[in-house]
């Protein structure tokens, strides 16, 4: 595989930007590598600089649904942009996408649009503290809800326990309000509301974890949130911005059938542009500037472009609903030619699927928290990586984030996927 050009923009690239990229899972450090910088894509695959083509499971984390430059989403948007790219008044557009959010999401009667996912989550946390007006947050280990400050926390030792800062320049005084739990834990929430239950605003939590691999938040565990929060007057926030709109057209919400007060959404309601999103219910949503008195604005926030593409997306999705069976088939047939991989190679492993998305831990089962993640071989995952790209496969460059299928990708697709696969356990495990 010839990635000379890559290697070159990525020398002038560490010039100028720290590490060489804008966001640091992109540096493909953690597997040894160094980036292969992209120039075109289309459908399922996706071409570097050098030419090289793969199968993409990362498909931009998320937002690619019906995968790259999909003709429908993009139909019209030139004439969108040699309209105006944005004006700092209003659009209909705007409106349009709200609407058609609050229709999906039963729970969501009012929206407000921001630019990316971080901004969602920290704008929620903003309002369910006021709303609430109290400061504690509750968090799980192991979710991933954007880099704002707060939210930037680890447990410390111990199952429950006061936020430790993830990051230098993070300080303890902000996170000292940030509460972490156990995923899939109950009985640590219940013992922690029973310690502070009076002085916690919010719980926020992704109902299906996408950002330790794929770990399915249990029907009892997120029910038990949904009934703890009420109980004590607290926010519940589900994080759907990889859900949402992906899992289900209702998201996470409708599959558990579980009504959070608040929902964030990013990802897939900008079809790759940057979008965010929260909402929630009307009298918490009220809270907001300039009917209420909590500050949140944005200066590209509902960008005609960005609101265009979504709208599309969105609206594609609701009108093929059979692209989410589709989609699930596609997994389903990913997640077991993985597991008939690891049984015939003997090979110990794990497959957690949840709807598109796909997770193969190399550690073994049941993998249901952060604890049991950080049980994976993460040197065998990294030679698996290697040579996967060798053959043409493009994954997230670590262990702990989830495989995205797209309706772009084909059986065919799939196919190949999992005789590499075999092929690159075989070298990773020495068969
Ligand atoms: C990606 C992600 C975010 C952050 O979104 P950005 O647009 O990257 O800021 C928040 N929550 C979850 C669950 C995510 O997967």
């Amino acid at each position: 595989m010839n990635t000379r050009k890559s290697e070159n923009i990525y020398q002038e690239a560490v010039k100028y930007i720290p590490g060489g990229v804008n966001s640091p899972v992109r540096a493909f450090k953690s597997v040894g590598l160094n980036p292969i910088f992209v120039d075109k894509a289309k459908g399922s695959k996706i071409y570097d600089v050098d030419g090289n083509e793969y199968i993409d499971y990362i498909c931009s984390w998320g937002p690619l649904m019906l995968g790259h430059s999909n003709e429908d989403v993009l139909s019209g948007v030139e004439e969108i942009i040699r309209k105006g790219t944005s004006y700092g008044v209003p659009t209909e557009i705007e409106v349009k996408m709200a609407k058609l959010i609050v229709d999906a999401y039963p729970a969501v009667e009012m929206v407000r649009m921001v630019n990316s996912g971080t901004e969602a989550t920290m704008s929620a946390l903003r309002v369910a503290r006021a709303y609430t007006k109290r400061n504690k947050i509750l968090k799980f280990e192991g979710c991933y809800h954007g880099h704002s400050d707060s939210l930037l926390v680890k447990s410390g030792s111990g199952t429950i326990t006061y936020g430790v800062p993830t990051s230098p320049g993070v300080p303890k005084d902000v996170v000292k309000d940030t509460l972490v739990c156990r995923y899939n834990d109950l009985e640590s929430v219940q013992k922690i509301f029973k310690e502070h239950g009076n002085d916690i605003a919010a719980v926020i939590v992704e109902p299906v974890a996408g950002n330790m691999g794929v770990v399915a938040g249990k029907k009892e565990f997120l029910e038990g949130l949904r009934t703890i929060t009420k109980e004590y007057g607290s926010v519940l926030i589900f994080d759907e911005v990889i859900t949402g709109f992906r899992l289900a057209f209702g998201g996470a919400q409708e599959v558990y059938g579980i009504e959070p007060d608040m929902t964030c959404f990013g990802k897939i309601i900008g079809a790759g542009l940057p979008v965010g999103a929260y909402g929630g219910k009307r009298e918490i949503m009220e809270m907001v500037s300039p009917v209420g008195p909590v500050y949140q604005a944005g200066t590209l926030s509902g960008n005609p472009l960005a609101m265009y593409m979504g709208y599309k997306n969105i609206s594609i999705l609701k009108e093929n609903k059979n692209i989410y069976k589709e989609l699930e088939q596609k997994a389903i047939k990913l997640e077991n030619g993985f597991k008939e991989n690891l049984e015939k190679l003997n090979v110990k492993g794990t497959v957690n699927r949840a709807g598109s998305l796909v997770c193969l831990f190399f550690a073994e089962g049941p993998i249901e928290n952060y604890e049991d993640v950080m049980k994976c071989d993460v040197e065998k995952f990294n030679i698996y990586f290697k040579e996967l790209l060798k053959r043409g496969i493009l994954l997230a460059p670590t262990q702990f984030e989830a495989m995205f299928l797209s309706n772009a990708h084909t059986d065919e697709d799939i196919e190949y996927t999992i005789k590499a696969s075999y092929e690159a356990m075989e070298i990773a495990f020495d068969k």
